[in-house]
């Protein structure tokens, strides 16, 4: 008979034999002492409930109570979530990367790169994310900025805001876009400094040909980011905007001169761009730093057909963009350059958006969270470990999504034979979770 919907036990069959699952939940641990409620339930509670796609803790709360999932996870009892606030504000981020890190390598080892190479290369995106923004809690960790409100009566008023920011390395040239690594932005400082941090990083990580080539955007196009990349052994396109004005203003003056080097028409999603590119060699690259260079130019019209008042009319808008890159011309010519720059827009719509905007990410309470796990300090006193909740729920997410993402896109038959969103699919394992007698034992 064929399957009409997805299981949790062939899910989990999946996970266990490709990716270690229980074994890399076994390895995690947290700073509670003899709990009931092992760190690897905790892990799993969550992991699952970014796997069903559940809409808060709460919900996740009820699920434990009322269905097989308290079972599945190896749990004694049902729990609450404050359970599991009080275990994930002290949990043991190590064990979670690395088996991020292990997921990332497994899904490269089966291919799940392959589709997509850029000239045979792969392609990962250097990118800011948000996650949480609050005018009263607020943790010691947190950031601070200034926004402009208004009252009910309408008036301007500035109101402090406190957020958590960090920036990602995510794969953005295959189906499959999982994140590599993230790193959190410190109080006081700039993303440019946690970007440095975290290409330091991922060579210890991943090794240096983890992936090949590099984009990033206009606010790392700085030297130190330049130099660092070239020293790892990556190619580089950085996105450029009128903040790096020498070679901005540059490449502008250079290109208006002449006339592109390069036009085509492009029809995509409906729509029809008249691209021109200007391409060019050993422009330097700050006045500082004036190493040559290459620069690349598109000037784009983008023409829309549209109805108004029952007439079709067309209208169209101009863009600009520039790129600069370490990618030589032979092998990468012009246009490969501008898919390349206008890759990393995907990463919008396929990545951090997605996981924040459906995955319910309001877990607001996770880096406010008072109610923490002690621990002696040098001095001999006891206090509260350091919060490290949001960084544990983020990875134990980033971990849920590559491994979702990889099984709805290359492992799935029934997801190819019946086109099932992923949404889709996590509804089907969710259901299969509160239908079933929990009589059935969850494999070891
Ligand atoms: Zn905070």
């Amino acid at each position: 008979m064929k399957e009409r919907a997805h299981s949790l036990p062939s899910f989990s069959a999946w996970l266990n034999k490709g990716f270690d699952l229980r074994a890399h939940a076994d390895q995690m641990s947290d700073a509670r002492t003899e709990p009931e409620i092992s760190p690897s339930s905790i892990f799993l509670a969550l992991f699952h409930s970014f796997v069903f796609r559940l809409p808060s803790f709460q919900q996740l709360d009820s699920e434990l109570a009322h269905s097989h999932l308290q079972r599945w996870i190896g749990a004694e009892r049902a729990f609450r979530d404050d359970t599991l606030r009080y275990s994930l504000c002290g949990f043991d981020l190590d064990p979670l990367e690395a088996m991020l890190v292990d997921v990332n390598r497994r899904l490269k080892r089966g291919k799940a790169f392959d589709q997509g190479r850029v000239q045979g290369h792969l392609v990962a995106a250097l990118d800011g994310i948000e996650v949480l923004s609050s005018f009263s809690r607020r943790c010691e960790s947190c950031l601070e900025r200034s926004v402009t409100l208004k009252d009910q009566a309408g008036r301007k008023i500035e109101q402090t805001q406190y957020y958590h920011r960090a920036v990602g390395c995510q794969m953005v040239h295959s189906p499959v876009k999982p994140f590599l690594a993230i790193e959190w932005l410190q109080p006081g400082e700039g993303e440019d400094k946690a970007a440095l941090r975290l290409l330091t990083r991922l060579p210890d990580l991943y090794g240096s040909r983890f992936f090949d080539i590099l984009l990033v955007d206009a606010l790392y196009a700085q030297t130190p980011v330049l130099e660092l990349v070239r020293k790892i052994g990556w190619d580089a396109v950085i996105s450029l905007k009128q903040n790096s004005r020498d070679l901005y203003q540059s490449a502008v003056r250079l290109f208006a001169a002449r006339s592109p080097d390069t036009n085509f028409t492009e029809q995509r999603d409906h729509k029809t761009y008249r691209v021109q590119l200007w391409d060019s060699e050993g422009l330097p690259f700050t006045i500082d730093n004036p190493e040559p260079v290459r620069v690349v130019r598109s000037e784009e019209v983008l023409d829309r057909k549209r109805y108004r008042q029952g007439e079709l009319t067309s209208h169209s808008t101009d863009h600009e963009w520039l790129w600069v890159t370490t990618l030589p011309r032979q092998a990468f010519p012009t246009p490969v350059i501008r898919q390349l720059g206008h890759s990393r827009w995907k990463n919008e719509n396929n990545g951090w958006m997605d996981l924040t905007k459906y995955w319910a990410f309001k877990h607001g309470f996770l880096h406010a969270c008072r109610h923490r796990p002690k621990q002696t300090n040098a001095s001999g006193e006891r206090e509260p470990v350091s919060n490290q909740g949001l960084a544990a729920v983020v990875l134990i997410l980033l971990i849920a999504f590559a491994l979702t993402s990889a099984f709805v896109l290359r492992h799935s038959k029934l997801a190819r034979r019946d086109h099932l969103t992923a949404i889709a699919v996590a509804a089907q394992l969710r259901a299969w979770a509160s239908k079933t007698p929990p009589s059935i034992r969850a494999p070891d």
